[in-house]
Parts: C-alpha cells; structure tokens; sequence
C-alpha cells in the first residue's frame, strides 16, 4: 500500500472544492492559485480547472472571496465554525 502524504487523493473530500461548471481558469484565470498564502490550489492540467492540490488549510477565505464567478467553496469544519 502506498501513501501520499497531504496529496489531496480524493478530491470530492478536500476542505476547499471548485465547481468546474463555474472556474474559468481555462480562460486564463488562476486568482485562487495566486491568493492562496499556503500554495495549495492549483491549476490541473487534465481538466484545465483550480483543484485543491494539498489537504491543508487556515480558512482564511481569499480563495473563495476573490474568485470571480463563486466557484471556489470551501468547507469549514464544524469544529472551527
Ligand atoms: S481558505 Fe485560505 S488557505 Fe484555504 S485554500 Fe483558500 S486561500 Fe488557501
Ligand atoms: S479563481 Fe475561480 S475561476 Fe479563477 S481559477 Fe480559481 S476557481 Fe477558477
């Protein structure tokens, strides 16, 4: 058996989803990457969509705020609310 460590595998269960009907990043956007103070968004080259790339986040929100058509949602733990 093999590990990833903090590799998002599942990307339905990550902290930070982006709706794919909505990201334009393959237009040329990547604000989400860009804002992002941990670097774990990231643009993936199969979809041409921001996917969160590392399972690791502060909830500070400028991902989803400054996202331009409201694709980015994240999931709060119920524990942080
Ligand atoms: S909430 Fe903050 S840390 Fe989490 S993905 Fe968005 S910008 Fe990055
Ligand atoms: S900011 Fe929004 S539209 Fe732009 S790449 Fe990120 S999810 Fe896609």
């Amino acid at each position: 058996m093999t590990f990833t460590f903090r590799e998002t595998t599942q990307r339905s269960a990550a902290p930070v989803t982006v709706d794919h009907d909505k990201c334009i990043a393959d237009k040329g956007c990547t604000v989400c990457v860009d804002v992002c103070p941990l670097d774990l968004l990231a643009i993936d080259p199969d979809t041409g969509k921001a996917y969160m790339k590392f399972d690791e986040c502060w909830y500070c929100m400028p991902c989803a705020k400054d996202c331009p058509t409201g694709a980015v949602r994240v999931e709060i733990p119920y524990l942080l609310r």
